[in-house]
């Protein structure tokens, strides 16, 4: 089997849009469709045929170009059942365990609600890739528009607890201002500082700081740390890894 390429590139203000090809059956998917014009425009400078659409919620800068994608390639669309109702163009319906086929990519369905209540994410374990929409950011974690605090941290600890060596892929560029975040409520951790200065280097040449890794979030991205003493006690919460996620996502909405 021919290693998956993974093309990412830039969608509207800071989303990133990707196409997984298999080189074996030159099937393509489309993770997400932030900005049909620019994702057809990619995968024919590729030379690659969209053949799917896997979506993460129902968005519109994650499903919007879903029926423009399809007009123009006829390709299938995959997606959360629990959003089906707000992704009127799903032709399959997702639930947790399920596993998508892209020729001989396997990739499984993880559940992880909390940014919208049906969000999932698509994990290809054989190439440990996963991509996690709006789920888990470089040192950051989306919204909570449709969960509760308990719902995600949940969600988070399940991606956590993907092998380190994961290429995580995430849906937005948003990695600046969380490292301004992260150091401001965990200022000690060297992890955190050393990943923060990457990023500020590579921010200074508009280099992307997508996709990032397990091996790298573990230990400095805050989101993932609830259940870590020290920022526990920190956030007032000693013992408490709920009220301390809680804690961190509210300090975010108001930093
Ligand atoms: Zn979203
Ligand atoms: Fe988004």
């Amino acid at each position: 089997m021919a290693r998956p390429v993974v093309h990412v590139f830039p969608c509207l203000k800071d989303n990133y849009g990707f196409l997984l090809h298999d080189p074996d059956s030159g099937e393509t998917a489309c993770i997400d469709t932030p900005e049909a014009d620019r994702i057809l425009a990619e995968a024919e400078r590729k030379g690659w045929r969209i053949t799917q659409i896997w979506n993460t919620h129902w968005h519109p800068d994650h499903a919007g170009g879903n029926a423009a994608i399809k007009a123009v390639t006829g390709c299938t669309i995959v997606g959360p059942k629990g959003e089906a109702d707000r992704i009127p163009t799903l032709d399959r319906q997702l639930v947790e365990g399920d596993e998508v086929q892209l020729g001989s990519i396997r990739a499984q369905v993880i559940e992880t609600p909390g940014h919208t209540s049906g969000h999932i994410v698509y994990n290809v374990p054989e190439s440990h890739l996963a991509f996690v929409g709006d789920t888990l950011f470089a040192l950051g974690c989306g919204r909570l528009f449709e969960g509760t605090p308990a719902q995600m941290w949940t969600s988070l600890q399940k991606l956590r607890a993907l092998p380190d060596d994961t290429t995580i892929f995430c849906a937005h560029e948003y990695t600046a201002a969380n490292a301004a975040f992260a150091l401001s409520v965990d200022p000690e951790n060297a992890a955190l500082r050393a990943y923060a200065e990457g990023v500020t280097a590579k921010r200074a040449k508009s280099m992307p700081t997508v996709p990032t890794t397990m091996a790298a979030e573990r230990p400095a991205n805050p989101f993932l740390r609830a259940d870590d003493p020290g920022l526990q006690a920190a956030m007032g919460h000693p013992g408490d890894a709920v009220a301390t996620f809680a804690e961190v996502r509210e300090r975010k909405n108001n930093f």
